[in-house]
């Protein structure tokens, strides 16, 4: 399977930025998109901002702590970073492996465009 199947396309936003990372149909199940964030932008930009650690305040009960500690974990996968080579998706190779294991989804390796790795579902007709 190669990442040309799954529909990739470029996060842009409202500033003339293109290529800070992608987003693409997850090869496991074809059912949600899978988003990963470059540490070198394809537009040659900088690395695209990253989101504020939530703090744990002083004296907080262990509700709060227990509600900022999941904050933290999504924020901590939303600061995700991986290395790209490769300007287009056909000839895209990214590291470390993606893992969207831990959410029942994907985990492998994008490598000169080919999906390697993790259970895939075949695709039977174009998406
Ligand atoms: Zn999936």
């Amino acid at each position: 399977m190669r990442l040309t199947d799954l529909r990739p396309r470029w996060i842009t936003d409202s500033s003339n930025r293109s290529g800070m990372g992608m987003g693409f149909q997850c090869p496991h199940c074809h059912n949600v998109r899978l988003v990963v964030w470059f540490s070198n932008p394809v537009d040659g930009g900088p690395m695209y901002r990253l989101e504020q650690m939530p703090q744990i305040p002083h004296g907080a009960s262990p509700e709060v702590v227990q509600q900022i500690v999941r904050k933290q974990k999504l924020t901590k996968m939303a600061n995700c970073r991986w290395f790209r080579t490769g300007e287009n998706y056909a000839s895209m190779t990214l590291s470390p492996s993606i893992d969207a294991s831990e959410a029942g989804h994907w985990h492998g390796f994008i490598s000169n465009g080919e999906i390697v790795g993790g259970e895939i579902k075949p695709i039977t007709k174009p998406l």
